[in-house]
């Protein structure tokens, strides 16, 4: 009888242990996602931090505060990109004014911001004031990108024109 008894006491415990040892596995696991999940956040808030840094020392590099050859050949590459990201965001603009539509002021249907003659009632419509197209285009001094003469930043690489 006392052989039975130490037999289910063993596996009692045995029951208990295992209990445990699974309580203290989800614990670990829990601790475990947590350091995860904080090495992810700070790793965010320095990447953030990295890039206003970068955005920054970039400024400088263009507008020629800050100078180091290493760097400067990172700024060369990202010129590149930010040429690319312009011509794309212009091709884009003029496509958007292209499908741009308006009203008709005599019949109020939506046409063709292009359109000289309205398609519903035929009324002669104003010719929209082109302004993109008319301003004087200079050579930014610092990516040589063709911009607007009549802003104070380039809109390509942001350095500042002096005028
Ligand atoms: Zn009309
Ligand atoms: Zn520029």
């Amino acid at each position: 009888m006392s052989d039975l008894q130490t037999k289910l006491g063993g596996g009692l415990n045995k029951i208990q242990d295992s209990f445990q040892q699974g309580k203290q596995k989800l614990q670990t696991v829990q601790e475990m996602s947590q350091f995860k999940k904080e090495i992810q956040d700070i790793s965010e808030s320095r990447s953030s931090l990295i890039l206003r840094l970068g955005e920054e020392a970039y400024r400088k590099i263009r507008t020629g505060e800050l100078q180091d050859s290493k760097l400067r050949e990172f700024t060369a590459d990202i010129a590149k990109l930010d040429s690319q990201i312009y011509q794309a965001q212009k091709a884009l603009d003029s496509l958007n004014q292209k499908g741009a539509t308006k009203t008709c002021s005599n019949c109020g249907g939506t046409i063709d911001r292009e359109d000289k003659f309205c398609g519903f009632c035929g009324q002669k419509q104003e010719t929209p004031a082109s302004s993109n197209d008319q301003t004087e285009l200079i050579s930014c001094p610092a990516c040589e990108e063709q911009i607007p003469a009549n802003g104070s930043f380039c809109p390509c690489c942001g350095s500042r024109l002096a005028l």
